[in-house]
């Protein structure tokens, strides 16, 4: 079982919990449960936070998303970032089907970090139907995270 989950341009790749087999779930049914294109068992809903591949599925899934999407921009490199995964982690469980937890490392994908203006890491935007409602940076335990976010 992987511990995150990845993105392509169009969706979240899920696999089968039954039969391993590798699922899209777009972008714009998340919170939706679909079933599974190989087996047909229902897959359960994305519980995992979900690692941006590039700065396409980033713009993507923040317009298409009907879940407020929550991101974590981190690196390596980056103490507080490394203590946050696991606290990132939970509060990917705990909100499983309300929002999306997704991560961008600011290494990889400099272009979103630009875009975004982020200064310090870890920093967390909140996105809601294509646009950033909230910011804050710095680490804090998944409870408090998900309080900010308002996805209680
Ligand atoms: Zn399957």
């Amino acid at each position: 079982m992987s511990e995150i989950l990845e993105t392509d341009s169009r969706g979240i790749i899920l696999p089968c919990p039954a039969c391993d087999s590798a699922n899209r779930i777009a972008f714009a049914r998340l919170g939706q449960k679909g079933r599974c294109g190989t087996c047909k068992a229902e897959l359960p809903l994305p519980a995992l936070p979900v690692e941006v591949t590039s700065d396409v599925d980033f713009t993507n899934l923040i317009a298409q998303s009907p879940l407020p999407v929550i991101v974590d921009f981190w690196a390596a490199w980056c103490g507080p970032c490394q203590m946050m995964a696991p606290e990132f982690a939970k509060a990917a469980a705990k909100a499983s089907g309300r929002a999306v937890l997704a991560k961008v490392n600011t290494e990889k994908l400099p272009g979103i970090s630009n875009t975004q203006r982020i200064q310090g890491i870890p920093a967390f935007i909140c996105y809601q139907g294509g646009r950033e409602v909230n910011r804050t940076t710095g680490f804090q335990p998944a409870e408090k995270l998900l309080g900010w976010a308002e996805v209680e």
